[in-house]
């Protein structure tokens, strides 16, 4: 069965096939402006992403997607540094969060699987003891 949903930029129907929910055409455009951007901050290292928004005609916010997504970084001058952690406001040069905030936000990942497993074995508990109950009855009817 093919996966047909519309395209979150262009509204086109196409045949989803994972990755971001846009279709060929617009990913393919997508691809041919991260390359203009990435070879102009290549060859004018320093641009901040409002000179590359209006030199290519790519949409800051375009930009900003490609940073997040970790696929382009910001390399020289702290003048440049536009992307702000999620969590602490801290400058970060690519990505979502800074170094520190990754880390506790991973370890605060681990303490929540460590918290649901620890459900689980509560549940699990549980069910072992109703399952003794049931046992119990049932010997009651043999006698
Ligand atoms: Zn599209
Ligand atoms: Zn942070």
């Amino acid at each position: 069965m093919p996966d047909i949903r519309n395209c979150r930029r262009c509204g086109k129907m196409y045949n989803y096939i994972g990755g971001a929910p846009i279709c060929p055409v617009c990913k393919e455009q997508d691809e041919e402006d991260f390359k203009r951007v990435k070879e102009y901050i290549y060859n004018h290292p320093g641009a901040t992403i409002s000179e590359v928004s209006t030199e290519l005609e790519v949409s800051v916010e375009k930009i900003k997607t490609f940073l997040r997504d970790g696929r382009l970084e910001i390399v020289n001058g702290e003048g440049n540094m536009i992307l702000e952690c999620e969590v602490c406001g801290k400058s970060i040069r690519t990505g979502r969060f800074c170094d520190e905030c990754s880390k506790s936000l991973s370890k605060d990942f681990a303490s929540t699987a460590h918290d649901i497993s620890s459900t689980i074995s509560q549940q699990s508990e549980v069910q072992k003891k109703s399952i003794g109950m049931r046992y119990l009855n049932k010997d009651d009817k043999k006698r």
